[in-house]
């Protein structure tokens, strides 16, 4: 027999996660369900960087031309794609070129920059009133460069979080050493995004999982979201691989697996699935201070209490979590160009991760026109993790009828 409930989020990482503990903190009752484990999918292994400083969308000027050369050194590169004919995929790659303009960077600067601030704020608060112990640290994002030209993008970078009125450091040589006395002699500039925060995710999101748990929610597993039905467009009944549900209002933040979790409701959501990797170690002899990204290779480094985790490579590769050899040792090579490492250390874990990337590089929030009581919140990309908290919140205003902490319009998810 169907169930009937008040929200129904479907998907368990970071996005619905943070929808769950906003709603019940707004008054509603929650049920979330995930095809697979809560709290352990793409959001669980990745850099764990919160980064407010990224108000620059994936889809910018010059963007692809990297990529392509990139592509000329398979081995080293950081970006790699499938060859499909997929008429979605195809879709989605015209789209994005078609995105990749200033006028586009422009359009998304603001919600990305209004979504980053009001979910970096939100993650201290619920950190500090959930007392969470995640390892997280408002300690800023260091950029460390070894070419003039990189560091030199890092520096119009800089300029323009201060056109915004955000924070970034520029760094000469002996200042970057004197910040990471673990980067290697041939690193000449860094800047640092002193707003940006570091944590450890997987745990970040276990206790948010524990969280909600605790407030009231139902969190079930092994509950892959199969089908609707609906009526005049409303969303009546949810059938799930554990039972029907009968939902006054739906969620969906499903991630990479949105466009398939939402089939039958006739919605277009180009998303498609940007693969990453990353490998954990237990804390080497040889610690950097504080969070980094290697500025020519797009690797992260994160410190997390008594481990270490890099991560990197973004590859348009389909629904496929596979974890790759020669990209996880081609991480850990980039790493050793930048900072001293112990000759030898243990790899505990390693991981890949879906980012579910829009063609324009902003995430689809909002109340879905097609069905009104369905609010779609997915396409975080790079940012799940770190726009999770500011996400969350907007979703619990829209779901409540109340005006959100900012305009979301330009996120809405039928823009395409
Ligand atoms: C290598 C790497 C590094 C990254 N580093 C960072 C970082 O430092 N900071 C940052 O902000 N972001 C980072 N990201 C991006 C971030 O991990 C993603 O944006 C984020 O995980 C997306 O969260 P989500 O909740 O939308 O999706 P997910 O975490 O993928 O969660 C979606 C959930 O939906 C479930 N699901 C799917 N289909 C169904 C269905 N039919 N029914 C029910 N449930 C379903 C899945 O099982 C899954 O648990 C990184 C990503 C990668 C790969």
């Amino acid at each position: 027999m169907a169930k009937k409930t008040d929200v129904l989020i479907v998907g368990g990482g970071s996005i619905g996660l943070n929808a769950a503990y906003y709603l019940l903190k707004a008054g509603r009752s929650v049920t979330l369900v995930d095809q697979a484990k809560i709290a352990a999918g793409s959001s669980a292994g990745n850099a764990g960087h919160v980064v407010p400083s990224h108000i620059v969308p994936l889809a910018a000027p010059g963007i692809i031309g990297t990529a392509l050369k990139w592509m000329l050194d398979p081995a080293n590169s950081p970006f790699g794609m499938r060859i499909s004919l997929d008429p979605a995929y195809l879709s989605w790659l015209w789209q994005f070129a078609l995105a990749c303009s200033e006028a586009n960077v422009q359009r998304a600067i603001p919600p990305l920059k209004a979504l980053g601030l009001l979910s970096a704020q939100n993650f201290a608060d619920l950190v500090a009133a959930e007392k969470f112990d995640c390892h997280y640290r408002p300690t800023g994002l260091l950029f460390l460069y070894k070419t003039q030209t990189a560091f030199d993008g890092g520096k119009h970078e800089a300029e323009l979080l201060h056109q915004n009125g955000m924070p970034a450091e520029v760094l000469d040589q002996a200042a970057v050493h004197q910040r990471e006395p673990a980067a290697l002699a041939d690193v000449i500039g860094g800047v640092h995004f002193t707003g940006d925060a570091s944590l450890n995710p997987a745990v970040f999101l276990q206790q948010l999982a524990a969280r909600v748990r605790q407030m009231g929610a139902e969190l079930v597993e092994d509950a892959g979201v199969s089908g609707y039905e609906t009526q005049a467009g409303r969303i009546t009944t949810v059938r799930t691989a554990a039972q029907e549900y009968q939902p006054a209002q739906v969620v969906l933040a499903a991630g990479a697996w949105s466009p398939e979790a939402a089939r039958g409701l006739g919605l277009n959501l180009p998303v498609q699935a940007a693969r990453g990797y990353s490998l954990t170690m237990r804390a080497t002899r040889q610690m950097p201070q504080q969070a980094l990204l290697l500025g020519e290779r797009r690797v992260a480094v994160t410190p997390l209490g008594d481990l270490l985790r890099f991560t990197g490579r973004l590859e348009l590769s389909g629904l496929d979590t596979r974890v790759q050899p020669r990209h996880i040792a081609g991480i850990e090579k980039a790493v050793r160009e930048y900072i001293q490492l112990d000759e030898k250390f243990e790899i505990q874990e390693t991981w890949a991760g879906l980012r579910p990337t829009t063609p324009d590089g902003l995430p689809l929030l909002g109340v879905s026109a097609r069905c009104p009581n369905l609010i779609v919140a997915t396409g975080h990309a790079m940012l799940g993790l770190s726009l999770g908290p500011g996400t969350g919140q907007i979703v619990a205003e829209l779901a409540n009828g109340q005006k959100p902490a900012f305009d979301p319009s330009p996120l809405r998810p039928e823009r395409f």
